[in-house]
């Protein structure tokens, strides 16, 4: 545990009110203004984004959770009940299926938004800690460190590894992220079905945007 119980129970006071939910944004003419610090969520479709967001914000339905993967192409804006940041879940990236059209808006809408959002504090990496770290997160992570975007990576659904498992993808994670300029060296371990791992996330956004 990196963080003291005064910062746990500050940032789960933050999370522990009624969120709302502000805008979404299909593009960039679209953004709302940039009048507080911000925080994006990103990961691969079906990574666990949805769940991880409601279990955060302690809302059954506040991120839609989909079967159908790559389907939400905008970047959603929440806000917490103190108005203290905003949170933005980004449109799920990786999408097998998802046509050359679609991947190309999604890329051209990340890229703006990473490069020209001076009020973006930090984006969390999600990552299934069943696959481990793919390459279309090593181009994301590129683009964050090209516009110089602190991030930090969270494992999702711990809860369906052993213990060995979960160390070994701990360290190639690590591995992966040892050669980005932009990257946190600290990787946090999550799981929305076991509501593990939330209490530090909670400290890690709030401590953040401070
Ligand atoms: P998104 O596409 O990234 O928003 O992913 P979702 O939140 O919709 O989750 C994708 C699938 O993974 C769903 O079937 C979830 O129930 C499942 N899932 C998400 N988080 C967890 C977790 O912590 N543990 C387990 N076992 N399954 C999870």
């Amino acid at each position: 545990m990196n963080y003291t119980t005064e910062q746990i129970s500050a940032a789960e006071r933050t999370f522990a009110g009624a969120w709302e939910f502000v805008c979404g944004v299909p593009s960039l003419e679209f953004l709302t203004e940039a009048d507080r610090p911000e925080i994006a969520v990103a990961g691969r479709s079906n990574v666990g984004k949805s769940s991880l967001i409601n279990a955060l914000t302690n809302r059954r339905n506040l991120a839609r959770t989909s079967n159908t993967p790559g389907r939400t192409q905008e970047l959603n804006y929440f806000m917490p009940a103190n108005g203290s940041f905003y949170l933005v879940d980004m449109p799920g990236y990786g999408y097998a299926k998802a046509p050359k059209s679609k991947v190309e808006a999604w890329t051209r809408l990340i890229r703006d938004y990473l490069r020209g959002r001076q009020t973006l504090r930090r984006t969390y990496i999600l990552v299934d800690a069943r696959h481990g770290l793919k390459d279309v997160d090593d181009l994301i992570m590129a683009l964050l460190d090209e516009a110089a975007v602190p991030y930090q990576m969270v494992l999702t659904k711990t809860d369906k590894l052993k213990l060995g498992e979960l160390e070994k993808v701990f360290a190639s994670v690590e591995a992966g992220i040892a050669r980005h300029a932009a990257a946190f060296p600290i990787v946090l371990a999550t799981s929305s079905e076991k509501r593990e791992g939330l209490a530090e996330l909670k400290a890690s956004i709030v401590g953040a945007v401070e």
